[in-house]
């Protein structure tokens, strides 16, 4: 026992906090205050690290249990559209997702089948709120069977207090039944955020909820003589921006006289729309385009532009978006905003950047034309989009990702007609008051830049586990 914070203390357990929806600088400064007694109770070592893009709840908790980025776990978006699905059944249950809806039931089935979590590495582990589980079980996955009802109440009173009761009374469970791993998600920051606003008193009230449940945590681990014993991590998916003005993306489309598939109404969900058109968070949207046979093939630049010429410069001049980004011809992802163009791909653990007509659109006047990741985050992390070009470049990988993404500029949000009630915060895009998040923890962290993607091999190798081969973070500890 005695001090938990040498460099050599083994734990024999690991709990991740994720604190949904709260950014870096808005968790520290509600600590500076003495807000969050427990917080700074909990955690002696304060840090940040920056999460992926899209910083979205679901896609952005998935890399905190597989060490990868979203376009290497299948789960790019919020919403997604599967072209190759599409073009196969006009039945099948996977040809888009929604995972605000039922959909969320289907995440451990649209993960990587090969990227190992959390869950199955660590054993015994439980999830209590974390929307992917695989390799816990639907019965070491607190809310798989109530999750309906808790979501259909919350709908209907506005009422976040029952679900927090219960994620508390989960956690101390999973504390009592000797979990070696247990991932908890508070909800309440995001819910009340993106209905109030992110400066609300109502959001300061469920931090100060939070707060009371980390005091929990800590008096059971306390009372079991456990705390010096168990590593404590914290952090969150994305954070908050208020926002105020909306573009209808999905009627942008409509209006150019396409057939658009999009939640909820699912026009074209028979296999003939010409556009699919999935935002999430909702500063953030994967759009789809039919290549010149069909579905089954994702058209290639040239087609893109030759069948819709002035696409892209007409998604730039509203104002809502600020970068739209796609596949090139050169193997490059190209990425272009109001000021310019940039092309980006990833070779061999590095970053490759280059201007290829004006400013880079993400205001990065001198970054390295080849840099390590490590390198790329250290370049951009002061910037207002910190690892911007990484993070648009990794989600090129999935083939559920769009033919087109957008990113939207900061005040605006891109879902008008079905945000009920009307979004008063956002996030999802690649601004950094969307990516910096907090990464609090009971022990000494390695002081560089850190991605969230590094929380997975970190709780690994401090748990004494080989984190696998393959993944995108790094050990931190
Ligand atoms: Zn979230």
């Amino acid at each position: 026992m005695g001090a938990v914070s040498r460099g050599d203390a083994r734990h024999e357990r690991a709990i991740f906090v994720l604190l949904d929806g709260a950014g870096a600088k808005r968790l520290e400064g509600l600590v500076e205050k003495g807000e969050l007694p427990n917080v700074a109770r909990a955690f002696p070592h304060l840090g940040r690290a920056v999460t992926v893009f899209p910083s979205v709840t679901t896609v952005a908790y998935a890399p905190f249990v597989t060490g990868r980025f979203p376009g290497r776990n299948g789960i790019p978006g919020l919403r997604w559209f599967d072209r190759r699905e599409y073009a196969r059944s006009r039945l099948s249950l996977h040809r888009f997702r929604d995972y605000c809806g039922p959909g969320s039931y289907l995440v451990d089935r649209d993960l990587e089948p090969s990227a190992p979590t959390l869950y199955e590495l660590v054993k015994p582990s439980m999830n209590v709120f974390g929307s992917v589980s695989r390799g816990a079980g639907p019965f070491r996955n607190a809310l798989f069977f109530t999750r309906a009802a808790y979501a259909w109440r919350l709908r209907r009173t506005g009422d976040w207090r029952p679900i927090d009761a219960r994620g508390e009374l989960e956690l101390v469970r999973a504390v009592a039944r000797g979990h070696r791993f247990i991932f908890y998600a508070f909800l309440s920051v995001d819910g009340e955020s993106h209905r109030f606003g992110p400066d609300d008193p109502r959001v300061i009230d469920a931090f100060r909820r939070f707060d009371a449940t980390l005091g929990t945590l800590l008096a059971t681990l306390e009372a079991r003589g456990e705390r010096d014993r168990t590593l404590l991590l914290l952090s969150a998916d994305h954070g908050h921006s208020a926002v105020d003005r909306h573009l209808d993306l999905e009627g942008f489309f409509e209006k150019r006289g396409l057939r658009t598939l999009y939640f909820p109404r699912l026009v074209g969900a028979n296999g003939r729309c010409d556009a699919a058109v999935m935002v999430g968070g909702n500063a953030m949207a994967h759009v789809y385009l039919p290549g010149p046979s069909g579905w089954a093939t994702p058209p290639d630049e040239t087609a893109i532009f030759r069948a819709h010429p002035t696409l892209v410069e007409d998604l730039l001049a509203e104002d809502a978006v600020h970068v739209v980004a796609w596949r090139g011809e050169d193997g490059r992802v190209h990425a272009r905003g109001r000021e310019g163009e940039v092309a980006i791909r990833l070779e061999d653990g590095a970053v490759l950047h280059r201007v290829v007509r004006g400013a880079d659109p993400f205001g990065y006047a001198n970054l390295s034309a080849r840099a390590s990741l490590a390198a790329h985050l250290g370049e951009t992390l002061s910037g207002d989009y910190p690892d911007a070009p990484l993070q648009l470049a990794q989600l090129f990988s999935s083939v559920r990702t769009g033919d087109l993404v957008i990113s939207a500029r900061p005040g605006h949000d891109l879902r008008d007609r079905f945000e009920d009630p009307e979004h008063r915060s956002t996030h999802g895009s690649l601004h950094r008051e969307h990516m910096v998040v907090p990464l609090l923890s009971s022990h000494p962290l390695d002081p560089g830049p850190a991605r969230t993607v590094d929380v997975f091999p970190t709780v690994l190798s401090l748990l004494g586990e080989q984190p696998p081969d393959a993944i995108d973070g790094r050990a931190l500890a």
